[in-house]
């Protein structure tokens, strides 16, 4: 059966998500979501993405925006779910997320997925972020809806701080974002089998 892969840049519409030096998260989200899709193309899945550059404007925010992400994907009946951040708060480095408790496949796909991204990152000098495979203890109080509440596994993916100044500078170079989409893809190729077209 071919894999259905739901991939979400996370914000969007009014909600612009983090802010740091004139860049917008969302709009980091949406360009590496991109990417990743057209990655994904050289392998046997088919993908779909919770908004893209045009239905990105008017896109809800908030609750409206969670839910909206999390019907869309139920909905489709995916096989995954990749969630696209940035982080911010004063920190440094990569992180992910998956909801608690999560099923040792979506473990299994978050290690792998972190491998593949970290291994990348390292010729950026960027590091993990404390314990880069998080499960989101905080998930019952519905800090991180999107890994929570849909059905298929799911994981939530923090690309660097978009607050911190040489992470920020990082995230405005093409051809990083272009480097960190193609890890991504093969971190969840590998993690999902999926072979070459
Ligand atoms: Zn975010």
């Amino acid at each position: 059966m071919t894999k259905l892969i739901c991939l979400d840049a996370g914000h969007g519409g009014r909600d612009p998500g983090a802010v740091g030096y004139g860049l917008r998260e969302a709009d980091v989200a949406l360009k590496l979501v991109e990417l990743v899709n057209h990655y994904l193309g050289s392998y046997a899945c088919v993908t779909t993405l919770t908004r893209n550059k045009n239905t990105s404007a008017s896109y809800p925010s908030g609750k409206e925006g969670l839910r909206k992400r999390i019907a869309y994907a139920n909905n489709k009946g995916a096989d995954f779910y990749l969630s696209i951040h940035c982080n911010a708060g004063r920190g440094s480095g990569f992180e992910s997320y998956v909801a608690q408790p999560a099923p040792t496949r979506t473990k299994r796909i978050q290690k792998v997925i972190n491998d593949s991204v970290l291994g990348f990152l390292k010729g950026y000098g960027v590091k993990a972020h404390g314990n880069p495979e998080k499960v989101d203890i905080q998930a019952a109080r519905g800090r991180i809806a999107v890994v929570r509440d849909t059905k298929m596994s799911a994981v939530l993916l923090e690309c660097l701080f978009i607050d911190n100044p040489t992470e920020n500078k990082i995230l405005k170079d093409s051809q990083f974002l272009d480097g960190l989409a193609k890890a991504i893809t093969v971190g969840v190729a590998l993690a999902l089998g999926l072979d070459k077209r």
